[in-house]
């Protein structure tokens, strides 16, 4: 079994070929970073024009560096959604022209999918499991009984945890994307800056950012206005071990509640060196096993969508032609 995979929901364009959902025959991202720096965020139409350009040519990457050809595959997949419709677009195209001219099944895959189904390259998985998704537009927990079956216990009311770290980073002055920024500027504060936590109600595994993010630039503003420049790895400390704390506490709790064998972590988020220690310790001698992909595996990629379809190449879950870029997909009814 040899999927061709590709990814283009937002400002990556990928192309990956992976053998029986597990193995990385190859996995080539060009990322748009620089051309949206200057821009503070990703321009959809920038980011479709750059799709456009890259994707013929990372796709005959992939194939060459995994020293394939398009006789040899079983199938190709493709990211269907959430993402930007005109970004989802080009890889829907690309992938329907590959499956019409070489008369291959045709698999559309969801992105958050994806970044879960990322865990299965690194670790054979274990159901039931949980996974804590934390990426540039999604902040959720999802259990899974069984294999494909997703269900979203906990989510974010406002503002994903990477959507708050890209702001936080703008207010204090950092270029786009700000996550590893804050990241690095937080290790070097010396003492947190004391900010809220949206813990929601008791037994919620709901999340809630938009608080936290404005308490950091009402602080930053305060204290400006008192002709005061606050400690920008203070303000990041303080905001990374907020965040830390609630995604861990309520990350632990649901492992509590549910019969989980396994935790994952997926979604560019997952980069964040302070989450990664902070589940390390809390998990060290628990029953639940932990697992954290590799850097690489953690951002936008087309490998991850690769894992993901192979489970729908098994179970003949197959799109036809109307396949179509989608921005609202829905994970649970995958
Ligand atoms: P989604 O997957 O929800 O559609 P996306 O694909 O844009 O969103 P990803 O590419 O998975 O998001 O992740 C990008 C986000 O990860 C950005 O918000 C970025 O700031 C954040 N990020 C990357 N590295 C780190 C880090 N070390 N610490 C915190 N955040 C980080
Ligand atoms: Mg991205
Ligand atoms: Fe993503």
């Amino acid at each position: 079994e040899l999927i061709l995979a590709i990814e283009t929901s937002c400002d990556e364009t990928s192309a990956a070929v992976i053998e029986k959902g597990d193995t990385i025959l190859s996995n080539v991202v060009s990322s748009q970073i620089e051309s949206h720096k200057r821009f503070g965020g990703v321009v959809p139409e920038v980011a479709s024009r750059h799709h456009v350009e890259q994707i013929t040519l990372i796709i005959e990457e992939a194939m060459s560096d995994a020293n394939v050809g398009f006789e040899d595959l079983s199938a190709v997949a493709v990211t269907e959604g959430p993402g930007l419709v005109g970004a989802l677009l080009v890889g829907v195209h690309a992938a329907k022209a590959i499956a019409f001219a070489h008369q291959l099944p045709l698999i559309g895959v969801h992105h958050i999918a994806g970044h879960i189904y990322a865990n299965q390259l690194v670790k054979e998985l274990q159901y039931p499991l949980l996974t804590l998704v934390v990426s540039g537009g999604h902040t959720e927990l999802v259990y899974m009984e069984s294999e494909g079956q997703f269900e979203i216990i906990g989510e974010t009311r406002d503002d994903a945890v990477g959507e708050a770290y890209d702001k936080v980073a703008r207010t204090l002055g950092l270029p786009y994307p700000g996550g590893p920024h804050i990241d690095r500027l937080a290790a070097e504060g010396e003492r947190a800056v004391e900010l809220p936590r949206a813990w929601l109600e008791p037994d919620s595994y709901d999340f809630s950012f938009s608080g936290l993010k404005s308490a950091v630039i009402n602080t930053v503003h305060n204290e400006k206005q008192k002709g005061r420049e606050v400690n920008p790895a203070n303000v990041a400390r303080g905001f990374q071990e907020s965040v830390i704390d609630v995604l861990v506490t309520k990350t632990k709790r649901a492992t509590e509640n549910y019969p989980v064998k396994q935790l994952l972590l997926a979604g560019g988020v997952a980069a964040n060196s302070g989450l990664r220690n902070e589940l390390e310790t809390t998990f060290s001698d628990s029953e639940v096993e932990l697992i954290i992909p590799p850097l690489s595996l953690c951002t936008d990629n087309a490998a991850m969508i690769g894992a993901a379809a192979s489970l729908k190449f098994r179970r003949q879950q197959f799109s036809d032609y109307a396949l179509n870029g989608n921005p609202g997909l829905d994970l649970e009814s995958q």
